[in-house]
């Protein structure tokens, strides 16, 4: 049985989000009778500083029929191929979260099984050199992911470091130009239906938008699914202390990095995130450990480049709304939540809302089937998705400020104590239900922290050491000589 459709979706909220869901609306949903309307206001502005991705963001892209070449000369858009760590560790350490895949499984057992066993064999190197993404990082090369199963380049995946105020824009271009119409103005008000519903948003000057499904993209305000419907905020900041940052650019350095850079301070962390016009930075910092000018401090003087404008200061709160779908308001982007950028998944955060939403788009009965389903989704991907940011700092050893100290030996969420202790025992990894890190990227950054398990899988043991060390040899080099062939990144 099916409902009356949905003629009305109105979109609050013009950064990022809102632009992401108006184009994905206005090429998926517009059947003639669909409207689609976006609200912002320019005198109220966006955040605009996520810079960095992850590889769901080439598909998004891809089906909205973005060409890739376009894109990236209209955000000053660079490819990404991974996150380099410098000093999570001891203080003296780095390693890559390489994008895509480590080595290649041998008869159907995991590669990074056979690697624990095999790590200290004499040209067996580290789980880094066996990742096409990290090898060609380090040498400042890219190449597209190759489609021969047999090449080194298929394990390769990359994302895209892009200005996002651009990136919005082009957006808000195309889904004008395919219908969508946007309204400038500021909401002063909401007005509810019998049922609770928002049946429209007031705006200054005596306008008033109706709608049948609101999309909240207003950014940390919240101002339908936190204000207008009262879903809770669930802080999770007792696990993820960081709540602010302050952001500057810098003058484009040479040679131009393919991955994003996150140095750990003495109370949290820094980025560098390299475009065509200019590279990004940024301190991601908690205001319980360290104050503002000492923060901005930090900044200034860790820049590999003069700054081209003023640091933005910025605050926010780690967790989610309760519920990101409630009544007739579905809330994308910082509406819905916040997860600190450590491994730049806000943006897909927002792009797997609006999959989701598309995937199980209501129609006027609003049934909770829909709903619930929906905030279920949310809900694990939120969780896995933090559970993999505080891994970072809970593996950490850096006993040299309170910040590490708090970080290091704070109480975990169960989920993640699990998977840690999991993995401490005998490498053992699993991905559960929609989680969006695959088993790699937890190999990457356990071992990268120095969580070396006490043992190996002894499903591995059925295979000929030697002969399995040799392969793994012969992948190695072929890492390595791939890597050399492919082109220095511009
Ligand atoms: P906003 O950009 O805040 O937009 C809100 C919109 O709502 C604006 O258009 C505003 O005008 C409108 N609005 C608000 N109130 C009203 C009103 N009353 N009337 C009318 N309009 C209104 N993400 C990544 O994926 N990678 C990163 O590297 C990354 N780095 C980040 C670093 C920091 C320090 C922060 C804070 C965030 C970072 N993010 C990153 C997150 C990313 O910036 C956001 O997810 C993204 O910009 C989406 O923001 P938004 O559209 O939800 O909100």
């Amino acid at each position: 049985m099916s409902g009356e459709s949905i003629g009305r979706v109105v979109i609050v909220g013009g950064g990022t989000a809102g632009w992401m869901a108006a184009a994905a609306a206005a090429r998926f949903l517009d059947d003639g009778q669909r409207t689609v309307t976006l609200v912002e206001s320019d005198a109220i502005g966006t955040v605009g500083v996520g810079e960095a991705t992850i590889p769901p963001i080439r598909g998004f892209n891809a089906r909205l029929g973005i060409d890739e070449g376009e894109f990236l000369r209209a955000t000053g858009g660079t490819p990404k191929l991974g996150i380099e760590f410098v000093g999570w560790t001891d203080g003296g350490d780095r390693y890559i979260h390489p994008f895509g895949t480590h080595g290649r499984d041998i008869e159907g057992l995991n590669f990074h099984q056979l690697w624990l066993k095999l790590r200290d064999r004499d040209g067996i190197g580290g789980i880094d050199d066996y990742a096409m993404s990290a090898v060609a990082a380090r040498a400042g090369r890219f190449a597209p992911p190759s489609p021969d199963p047999r090449s080194p380049l298929s394990g390769l995946e990359y994302a895209y470091h892009f200005d996002a105020g651009l990136y919005a824009a082009f957006l808000r271009h195309r889904a004008e130009a395919q219908g969508a119409k946007r309204v400038e103005g500021r909401i002063v008000g909401v007005d509810h239906d019998a049922r609770g519903h928002v049946a429209a948003v007031r705006l200054e000057g005596d306008r008033r938008i109706e709608g049948d499904l609101f999309i909240d993209c207003s950014g940390f305000r919240s101002l339908l699914l936190g204000e207008a419907m009262g879903v809770a905020f669930e802080d999770w900041s007792h696990w993820l202390p960081c709540d602010r940052a302050i952001a500057v650019p810098t003058a484009r350095t040479e040679p131009l990095l393919p991955y994003t850079r996150a140095t750990a301070h003495g109370a949290g962390w820094q980025w560098r995130i390299p475009l065509q016009h200019r590279t990004g930075n940024g301190h991601v910092y908690a205001s319980a450990f360290i104050g503002d000018e000492e923060a901005e401090r930090v900044l200034c003087g860790n820049l590999d480049a003069a700054p081209t404008a003023e640091p933005r200061r910025l605050r926010f709160t780690a967790g989610r709304r309760q519920r990101m779908w409630a009544g007739n308001v579905v809330a994308l982007g910082l509406a819905g939540g916040f997860l600190e950028p450590l491994e730049s998944t806000s943006i897909h955060l927002i792009q797997a809302g609006i999959s989701k939403l598309f995937g199980l788009f209501p129609d006027m009965r609003f049934t909770d089937i829909e709903r619930d389903e929906y905030n279920r989704l949310m809900a694990d991907q939120y969780a896995s998705i933090r559970d993999f940011i505080i891994l970072h700092y809970a593996a950490t050893r850096r006993d040299d400020t309170p910040f590490w100290n708090y970080v290091r030996t704070m109480a975990l969420p169960d989920t993640l104590a699990r998977k840690i202790a999991l993995f401490r025992e005998k490498g053992r990894i699993f991905r559960y239900d929609d989680e969006l890190f695959a088993i790699p990227s937890w190999v990457a950054v356990m071992v990268g922290q120095g969580i070396m398990p006490d043992g190996y899988d002894p499903v591995v043991d059925a295979l000929d050491a030697d002969k399995v060390a040799g392969a793994l040899r012969q992948m190695r080099a072929n890492y390595a000589a791939m890597a050399q062939q492919m082109p220095v990144v511009r």
